[in-house]
């Protein structure tokens, strides 16, 4: 089946530190947002300046 090839791809994934205030960011929030690159303030911070980031 294709299908297994794809779910064993591995998922991007999150930074250890932001990339905005290089503090470390949470091991639960890397789980949970895979992929994110920011803390949850940094992540809010962009949100509201209306920059588009995805995770
Ligand atoms: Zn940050």
């Amino acid at each position: 089946m294709a299908l297994a090839a794809h779910k064993a791809a591995p998922l991007k994934a999150s930074l250890k530190d932001c990339i905005d205030c290089d503090d470390p960011i949470p091991e639960a929030r890397r789980l949970a947002a895979t992929g994110c690159a920011r803390c949850a303030e940094c992540q809010e911070l962009s949100e509201k300046m209306g920059a588009r980031y995805a995770g």
